[in-house]
This record gives C-alpha cells, structure tokens and sequence, in this order.
C-alpha cells in the first residue's frame, strides 16, 4: 500500500464526462488499497475566461483580487471530483489550498509555497478518504489568497508530496510520457521510461513543455519521484523522472533531442578589447529584463573583437534599440541582427562518462550543410544555433544519429 498523489490536468478534468472517468481511475487505485491525494487544475480554458473576465473590468488587474478570482476555477473542479467519486462509493472530501493551509509569501499571482500543513489530509486517508485539493492556489500568512503561477498545480502535486512525503506524484496530462524529442517533427521520436531531473529540467527548458519547470526543480531539490502518464489511455508506465541512482547502467547516453524555434542573435561588430566591454554590452540588457542565452566572443586580431549572444525572438525589437545606443557609447563598428535562429540541443547524463558526443553532433550536422553559427555545452547538453530554416531537418538527423529512432521489430 503506497501514499500517492495524483495531479490532473485541465483537459483530464475538462467536462462532466471527463471528471467521472477521472473518478473511474481514482477508484481502481482506491481499490488496490492506496491512499491518495488528488490535486486538480482548472478545466481547460477556464483560467484563461478568468483572466479575460478580469480585465473587462479592471484594465490591469489589482493582483490581490485576480488570485480571488482565478483561484475560483479549481474550487469547482475539486467539489465536482468529490461528488463523482462519492456517486461510486468512495468517501472522499474537498479542500481548497487555504482549506489544507497551503501557506505561500504574498506575491500574488506567483507566489511561492512556504510551508503544507498536512494534519487534516492525514486524518482523512487514516480515514480512508480520498483528499481532493485545488492546484495552483494558497494562503499568505495574512489570509489572503494566492495563486502559484500559470501552471501552478504542477507545483502543487509536487509539494503535498514532499509534505506527505508520498511514494510518487503522478502527473497524468494529455500525452502519455516524455518523448525523445517532439513527435510532430520525428514521427519515431520514443516515449522514454525513465529520465532523471537535471535531464528533464534541459529538455524542458528547451521546448518539451510537458511539466511546469519550478515542479521538477522542486521535486529534485525534495526527492519526490515523479511520473507523468496519460490520463486518456489506461495501459503504460508513462515517464518516472528520477535520480541518475535508479537509471539502469544500459540507459542510452543520450536522453534526447531538444530545441527551441524562437531564437534570435545579435553580433556587436569591431568592439574595442578591453575590460569590461562584455559587462557594458550585456549589462543594459540584463537591465532591461531580457534573457540572453549563448554568448561568444571572439579572439581579437586587430585590438578589437566580435561579440555575439541570442536572445528570445519576442525582444529582438528592445533589445536592438538598446543595443544601439550601448554601441555608440563604446565604439562598435556595427551591429547585425538575425531573427530568423533556433537552437537543437542534445541532452543526456552519459555525456559525463563518454568522449565523441560532440563531435558526432557537428559531423552529422556538417554532412547535412548545417552551418552551426554558435556553440554552448554543459555537463549535460551541448547546443548549437542554427538557422531555423534548418530546424526540422537538424532535429531529424541528430535524432538518428544518436540511435534514438524506434526499433521497429
Ligand atoms: N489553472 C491554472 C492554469 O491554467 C493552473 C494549472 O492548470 O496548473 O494555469
Ligand atoms: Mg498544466
């Protein structure tokens, strides 16, 4: 008998229809003997109404009130599971994240869990009651509500299982596992059984989105095994997301192919080589709130050198204005923008304990006239910025050649 929570996600919860066979699954695990706890989102594009709802009346929303307002679609989702459950038999209660005392800082509309009070569901799963509690909400110190963030009930599954120190936290969403890279781009792609968090977290930030991101940081940092499965289809394990310990010695050495299509670079042409120029080009743009990625700088030659970044394609506009005036300030030749980039990446933990991975990544892009305008590797992952033109093919042929294609028998 095992202690697991459960998250379903907001299509999983999107109509009647669909909450009662969410009730269905819920029981046949009743029925095994787990206790459980089961976190709810909202139905699909209902946070979303809110949020329109709000700003039809407040142009930009007083944030304490938007979390009273946002927080009202998960009480609907976790009484309408309760009830459902109840119509088959099973005692099961309700709790919004106030209720529970999911007690979080006052930022709202992002706030961060502070401490879970987990007296009352324990109580009720000694009880054998099933405790159905609203995702992406809590309660600051004061009382007033707070919401987690868009996505936020990932966050939530993953700390009432830390909190309750459960045996998983299965996350059950519309796919029915992480995949070896995007299956509309490599009809082969794999689901993987197995994947460890630094890995997730790469594949993740890089396009994958199948978890919120702050879930799997905070269920690396508290050790709680995650597991994300279909809540559409009955059979399969779905991914566990884990610690390298629990990944069997034959896992591939690469995990996957990620890459992110919305990318744009910027080279600062002839910049003096002195101190600081890195700091004077890049620090207005930090200022200014916008993330940059790869960064290179070349050998200077004639006392000045070349300095390129990405950034996202979204602030191409800000950040060429910033750049101008920056590039005045410390004589630059030029500046010259691409927005057209994207990067590939390759992820994977055998990378600590083999030789050659990149070599073979800029071989297999080489034979294919993939001209590779940047470099950045960690541990982990080496990634290049293409041009996006070259995406699909890039992600293709890497997928390939690192033997990640399904074996068909
Ligand atoms: N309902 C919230 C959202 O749509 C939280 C979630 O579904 O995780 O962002
Ligand atoms: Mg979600």
């Amino acid at each position: 008998m095992a202690l697991i929570v459960q998250k379903y996600g907001g299509t999983s919860v999107g109509n009647p229809e669909r909450i009662k066979n969410v009730a269905k699954r819920v029981a046949k695990w009743h029925a095994q003997g787990h206790k459980l706890v089961i976190v709810l989102s909202a139905m699909s594009g209902e946070t979303n109404r809110l949020i329109a709802l709000a700003k039809e009346v407040q142009s930009t929303p007083d944030p304490r009130e938007l979390d009273v307002v946002v927080s009202t679609g998960e009480q609907v989702t976790i009484g309408l599971l309760s009830m459902a459950l109840m119509e088959l038999g099973i005692s099961a209660r309700s709790y919004t994240g106030p209720q529970v005392r999911i007690l979080t800082d006052s930022s709202f509309t992002k706030a961060r869990i502070l401490k879970i009070d987990e007296d009352r569901m324990r109580r009720d799963l000694d009880e054998g009651c099933v405790v159905v509690v609203a995702g992406f909400q809590g309660v600051d110190d004061a009382g007033n509500i707070t919401t987690l963030g868009r996505g936020g009930s990932d966050t939530t599954g993953v700390a009432l299982a830390a909190a309750l120190r459960a045996d998983e936290c299965q996350i059950y969403t519309d796919v029915d596992g992480v995949y070896t890279t995007d299956p509309r781009i490599v009809p082969e792609a794999r689901k993987l059984d197995r994947i460890t968090f630094e890995e997730m977290l790469e594949m993740a930030s890089l396009g994958s989105k199948v978890l919120q991101i702050r879930s799997v940081e905070f269920a690396g940092k508290y050790k709680v095994k995650l597991r994300v499965l279909s809540s559409f289809k009955d059979e399969g394990e779905g991914t566990l997301i884990t610690f390298e310990d629990d990944i069997k010695m034959e896992q591939p050495i690469i995990s996957g192919i990620a890459f992110n299509r919305d990318e744009a670079k910027f080279t600062v042409v002839g910049v003096p080589d002195r101190p600081g120029i890195a700091y004077q080009i890049l620090g207005p743009i930090a200022e200014a709130n916008i993330d940059v990625d790869m960064i290179i700088q070349n050998v200077a030659s004639d006392g000045t050198t070349d300095f390129s970044f990405t950034i996202p394609r979204g602030e191409y506009d800000r950040s060429k204005a910033i750049l101008e005036s920056v590039c005045q300030h410390v004589g630059a030749r030029e500046i010259r923008g691409d927005r057209t980039m994207a990067k590939v990446s390759v992820v994977g933990v055998g990378m600590r304990s083999h030789v050659g991975i990149a070599s073979r990544m800029f071989r297999t892009l080489a034979e294919e006239g993939i001209n590779i305008q940047m470099i950045s590797t960690s541990e982990i992952k080496i990634s290049v910025a293409i041009e996006e033109k070259y995406l699909e093919l890039a992600v293709r042929v890497l997928h390939k050649a690192f033997d990640l294609d399904e074996v068909v028998a």
